[in-house]
């Protein structure tokens, strides 16, 4: 019988937007400890590239950085190019790069909806497109985009983030319908408050005020989300699809 853990991913490829810290890294080594190859897609190259350098010496060979901005179309499909060619094959597409321009509605700046929709929505669909061809080559095609609680409940101060959030929903259960013929599933994880820079950013009492509202009473851990992911990916997502799955210490029940 196979081992459980260990080589789950072995023979797979993985793209991981947004890898170079916090819970997109925590992905990205969850794959790299079950045997996959992992594409590091992380705006910022020296972040990719750390990132890669830790999978590598964990792993030797799994990893390879690629610098992009998800939020450009032509740029994304260039990188799609790129990580084709280094690796042949794309199995698992996960979307996690993510960004948050807080502020109330009545006082946002345009090009504070426009960065927040342009890399958390059309990211996803940036980075679709650019691994469409090996996913729907592959027979156990996974998209899983990382969604937020603030999707499905909404927060005062991010009409940005939770359109860009709850658009996700949309995009991923229209992606698992038009794809569901060719096998591939398509999910979100929508984690709630995850102990990363993101929510680094919280004063003190909003923390408090946070936790107050997470039945479980702490902040998660991006191997949380980590977890959640590599088990969609893995054998035990076969029949699961256009599925939301929340990762929030029971918050937005
Ligand atoms: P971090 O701010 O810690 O990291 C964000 C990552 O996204 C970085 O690697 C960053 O790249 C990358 N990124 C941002 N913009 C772009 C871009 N335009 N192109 C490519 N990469 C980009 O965030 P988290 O790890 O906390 O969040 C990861 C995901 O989880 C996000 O989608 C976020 O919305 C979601 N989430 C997080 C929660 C939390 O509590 N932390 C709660 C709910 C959802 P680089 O470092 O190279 O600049």
């Amino acid at each position: 019988m196979r081992q459980a853990g260990m080589a789950e991913f072995s023979d797979q490829v993985v793209v991981v937007t947004g890898a170079g810290r916090g819970i997109g890294e925590a992905i990205a080594q969850a794959f790299a400890a079950g045997g996959a190859k992992v594409a590091v897609l992380s705006r910022t190259a020296a972040n990719a590239e750390r990132t890669a350098a830790a999978l590598n010496e964990a792993h030797p060979g799994c990893a390879q950085a690629f610098p992009v901005d998800v939020g450009d179309f032509d740029a994304m499909q260039a990188t799609g190019k790129a990580v084709i060619e280094a690796f042949g094959q794309v199995d698992i597409l996960v979307n996690n790069a993510g960004v948050t321009r807080d502020g109330l509605c009545m006082r946002m700046s345009e090009a504070d909806w426009d960065t927040v929709l342009d890399t958390n929505l059309k990211g996803a669909f940036n980075a679709f497109r650019a691994f469409q061809r090996p996913l729907l080559k592959s027979k156990s095609a996974r998209v899983i985009n990382i969604g937020s609680v603030t999707g499905i409940m909404g927060n005062a101060g991010q009409v940005n983030y939770a359109a860009s959030k709850a658009g996700l929903i949309g995009f991923t259960k229209s992606l698992a319908r038009e794809f569901a013929s060719r096998k591939l599933t398509a999910n979100v994880i929508a984690p709630g408050f995850i102990t990363t820079d993101m929510t680094d950013e919280l004063t003190e009492k909003q923390r408090e005020a946070s936790q107050e509202m997470i039945p479980l009473k702490s902040f998660g851990e991006p191997e949380d989300v980590a977890r959640a992911t590599a088990f969609l990916a893995g054998p035990g997502g076969r029949y699961i699809t256009g599925q939301v799955l929340a990762v929030d210490g029971g918050m937005a029940m």
